[in-house]
């Protein structure tokens, strides 16, 4: 097994092969981002195959468009998928920055491993990350648009054509960037539906703490129903004491007294493997502990619907928000379960109050450059200059 691993190729970034579109597309502007459901991508996708033989491809910086697949390709049949999703942020100093990008790129390789796909180095992966937006990071989020982000979403799929059900002897590692709206900011705060009774997102010895797609398309059937009436997410609960899991492709947070008078920052345990290990829910905590210590217990464990009403009903419950890339830190106004509503105090409109707000200030300063920290890291980006005289393709 040792010998046949070590004879096939490992994932190798510094092998990066650029072959530049020779089709620039115009960048958007917002009014055209704001008026359409499809993903707007950028110029260039980086590639990598993969096949049991002879292990991973040289990667490919090339032209975004259509692949091929077989009809037969296991991922369309046995959902072999998994993704990341990350964010390059446009700095106030204008510069680009990543955040945890190794968080990432390490929870690739989990899920990967979960789905059966192959493995990499998440170091490799990381570099080629970085790749990718120190070539696309000035035309498609340029300075003029300092606060504002691109969308990174690095896949892998199976592609190999086999309708058995087995391990992928084929697979594709690729990454796109593109844009995607602010939604960390609804009017009003966040308002959250509690799952159907007949329905849950994961299950213990299931698969809920991994980044593969068939966690998501299920969802969204209880998800529609929640639009239906007004809510902007569900509430996955567990178990028939009810809970608290996840906000959908969030991860969720309490904010409350105790009964014993403490100040607690709460969120569900990873050990039931029931939800994902979130990069922003592990930074949260983190800033919580070094900083909010003095002031409040932050803490990973089990807590219920009903301890939450409970905590409302005696004027114990003081915030709650959704924590993730998408929604970054979205405070979340109400919550309603079997009935009743569950309202939770926000700032005026919905806005941030105390903890929620300073926990999302000092997470937007990293990532847009207001503070220098180690998680956030400067994307080196390529001179458009060179590019103009390597490459007179990409810009005329
Ligand atoms: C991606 C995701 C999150 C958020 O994770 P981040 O690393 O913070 O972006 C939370 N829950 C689920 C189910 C997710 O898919």
């Amino acid at each position: 097994m040792g010998s046949h691993m070590d004879s096939v190729r490992p994932l190798d970034a510094s092998q990066l092969r650029y072959a530049y579109t020779t089709a620039p597309r115009e960048v958007p502007d917002a009014k055209i981002l704001t008026g359409t459901h499809k993903t707007i991508c950028t110029d260039h996708i980086i590639v990598a195959s993969w096949n049991v033989e002879s292990g991973w491809s040289v990667p490919e910086l090339k032209p975004y468009g259509p692949f091929s697949l077989l009809p037969s390709a296991s991922c369309l049949h046995y959902a072999y998928e998994c993704f990341e999703g990350l964010k390059a942020y446009r700095g106030h100093d204008g510069k680009l920055r990543m955040f945890r990008t190794d968080c990432n790129s390490r929870r690739l390789l989990m899920s990967a491993e979960r789905i059966s796909l192959p493995q990499f180095d998440p170091d490799e992966l990381e570099k080629l990350i970085y790749a990718l937006l120190s070539v696309e990071g000035t035309k498609w989020l340029p300075k003029s648009r300092a606060g504002d982000f691109l969308y990174v979403r690095p896949t892998i799929i199976g592609t190999d054509s086999q309708l058995g059900v087995a391990r992928p002897t084929e697979a594709l590692l690729y990454i796109i960037v593109g844009y995607m709206a602010r939604m960390d900011t609804p009017a009003g705060g966040k308002r959250l539906l509690t799952n159907p009774d007949d329905m849950v997102r994961s299950w213990v010895g299931g698969f809920g703490y991994a980044k593969v797609g068939a966690n998501y398309g299920p969802s969204v059937l209880a998800t529609q129903e929640a639009y239906r009436r007004g809510y902007h997410q569900i509430l996955w609960l567990y178990g028939p004491e009810g809970n608290c899991t996840e906000a959908c492709g969030s991860n969720f947070f309490v904010i409350w007294k105790r009964k014993d008078g403490k100040k607690e920052l709460i969120t569900a345990p990873l050990d039931d493997q029931l939800i994902l290990n979130g990069v922003t829910r592990r930074s949260c905590l983190d800033l919580a502990r070094e900083r909010l210590k003095d002031e409040l217990e932050a803490t990973e464990r089990k807590f219920t619907i009903g301890e939450i009403q409970e905590a409302a009903a005696e004027g114990r419950l003081l915030e709650s928000f959704a924590a993730g890339t998408a929604w970054f830190i979205t405070p979340i106004a109400m919550i309603h379960h079997h009935g009743k509503d569950i309202n939770i105090p926000t700032g005026p409109d919905g806005t941030p109050t105390e903890i929620t707000g300073r926990i999302k200030g000092w997470l937007g300063d990293m990532m847009y450059g207001r503070v220098e920290h180690e998680w956030a890291r400067v994307v080196p980006e390529k001179e458009l200059k060179n590019f103009k005289i390597k490459r007179d393709i990409l810009y005329h």
